[in-house]
């Protein structure tokens, strides 16, 4: 058998699996899975071949409307149960998505191209929402504040914001939708969402696994589409949706942040980063190298912390790059679902682009690329979109990788002579996102921490997130946190109530 149809007999034994009423019939809307009201469709390809995995539904603005419309009639039913039955749901979800965490993970690299490993990790990572939330919605606590006046009470309480639009991003296709799905509706919330049209499959299995675990009609709406703008005026232009929430690019946040003003919706929004990563002479420079290489190439660099900016002290650059660039040469690429590949092809064409054109411009102004620079396509990956891990030193501000979020397999590394320097470079950007330092001086790290200006720091750690933590950025790279105690009070109004007795 071909590894071709090998691949095509498993997404069909998958989507048997994940989501057995069919893939065309991908809207979930008021508790039923539908092909809507045009049923128009829209194709799934593996971007590591470029094979069509699956039609899915093409949704409209009028299955959006009867998104909306479903989430409005189910939120006083669903607001008004206890937190303790919300929370069994969402526990219940959590069982489900564990017991299927290997079929989601297969989905997953087929769909999106991640490896195998990455998307057993990511599975895991999604499904620690649902847990975290199912605990956090029993703890949304309200207040009693002593008034002035003996005759006064002052109580606060906190009361879901209402119905949720929700517009996710491709890269992190389970993850990034439990991140917004199980706070908000831990809170009493109801949700529509809408997933990235590169990955409505993964979105779908979600769905089923909430379906299965007994979520009530209208709760939580999914609407696939390959029209995101259609689909997303109805969310914006609907006085009914209190509230946005969004995972994905700074432009397209800037937008929905304005266009939510008509209605003074609330916004949470997890935008692009740029993250600068310092490795000091103090460091433990191996180890710092074998971080950088692993979170630099973190999903084929298709993450939102991913470093973009490896600044280096002149006087370990070279003990840096010797271990940083044995780390990259290791790197396989492949099919996600290949034995042995650690790293996968870009989502779409416009990601290679955007990789051949930073690379041509670094060297264009005197950058080195001391390995990869080109796409790949030998050894059967010419059908895909693989762009070789790609090493640039030399890197210098004039550069657009310098001030452009790469999202990507390139890491740009730069030299700095003392901290100050490190910190001003660092600090050089409009967004404020994820940063990371290396040092193993205390004072050094407390100093620098404090002074990156940054939503999340990691001091000799490539991986400061988890769902009991709050995850997001400052300045262009969002508002807002998801994760810990801080992701459920983004879908939750404080009410004042005075009494007087
Ligand atoms: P994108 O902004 O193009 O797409 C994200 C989502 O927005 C998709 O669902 C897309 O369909 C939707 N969308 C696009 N145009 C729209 C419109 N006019 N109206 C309504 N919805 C619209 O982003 P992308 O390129 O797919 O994702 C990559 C970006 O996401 C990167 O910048 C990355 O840093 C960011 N990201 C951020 C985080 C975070 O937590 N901060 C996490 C993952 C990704």
């Amino acid at each position: 058998m071909t590894q071709t149809t090998a691949r095509s007999e498993l997404s069909v034994s998958l989507l048997d699996t994940l989501v057995p009423h069919g893939s065309t019939s991908s809207l979930y809307l008021d508790g039923r899975w539908t092909a809507g009201e045009s049923a128009g469709t829209f194709t799934v390809s593996d971007p590591a071949t470029g094979q069509p995995i699956a039609d899915v539904a093409d949704a409209t603005s009028a299955d959006a409307a009867a998104a909306v419309a479903a989430a409005g009639r189910a939120f006083p039913g669903w607001a008004g149960l206890s937190a303790y039955d919300r929370a069994a749901l969402l526990y219940t979800a959590w069982q489900l998505m564990t017991e299927r965490a290997e079929e989601l993970a297969q989905l997953m690299s087929l769909e999106g191209g991640k490896p195998l490993r990455a998307a057993r990790n990511e599975v895991r990572y999604g499904a620690d929402f649902l847990l975290w939330y199912a605990e956090e919605a029993k703890r949304v606590y309200g207040t009693t504040i002593p008034s002035p006046r003996a005759d006064q009470r002052l109580q606060v309480l906190r009361q879901p914001v209402g119905v949720v639009g929700a517009i996710t991003p491709w890269n992190y296709p389970v993850s990034m939708i439990t991140r917004k799905v199980a706070p908000a509706l831990a809170a009493g919330c109801t949700i529509v969402l809408k997933p990235a049209e590169q990955t409505p499959m993964c979105a779908m299995a979600v769905f089923q696994i909430l379906h299965e675990a007994g979520l009530p009609a209208g709760v939580a709406n999914l609407v696939t589409t390959a029209g995101p703008a259609a689909v997303g005026d109805v969310l914006l232009s609907s006085p009914a949706v209190r509230k946005i929430t969004f995972t994905g690019s700074t432009e397209v946040g800037k937008m929905l942040a304005a266009r939510a003003a008509a209605t003074m919706k609330r916004v949470s929004l997890e935008l692009g980063g740029h993250a600068p990563f310092l490795v000091f002479d103090d460091a433990d420079v191996e180890h710092a190298a074998k971080g950088a290489a692993m979170a630099k190439f973190l999903n084929t660099g298709q993450a939102c912390i991913c470093p973009n900016r490896i600044y280096v002290q002149r006087s370990v650059h070279d003990r840096f790059l010797g271990t940083f660039v044995e780390r990259v040469r290791r790197l396989r690429a492949g099919h996600g679902l290949d034995e042995g590949t650690t790293i996968g092809p870009l989502i779409d064409d416009s990601a290679l682009a955007k990789m051949q054109r930073q690379v041509a411009d670094a060297r264009a102004k005197g950058g080195q690329v001391v390995l990869g620079g080109e796409r790949l396509d030998a050894n059967g990956l010419g059908d895909g979109l693989f762009f070789a891990p790609t090493v640039l030193t030399g890197v210098r501000e004039d550069m657009d990788i310098y001030t452009e979020e790469t999202f990507g397999p390139i890491a740009a590394v730069i030299t700095f002579d003392d901290e100050a320097e490190a910190l001003r470079m660092a600090n050089d950007t409009t967004y404020g996102l994820a940063s990371y330092v290396y040092t193993r001086d205390l004072s050094r790290a407390t100093r620098v921490s404090e002074g990156l200006r940054f939503g999340i720091v990691g001091v000799n750690d490539i991986n400061p997130t988890g769902a009991a933590a709050p995850f997001g950025g400052i300045g262009e790279s969002g508002l807002g946190r998801e994760g810990g105690p801080q992701g459920i009070d983004e879908y939750l109004d404080t009410k004042l109530v005075g009494l007087v007795v």
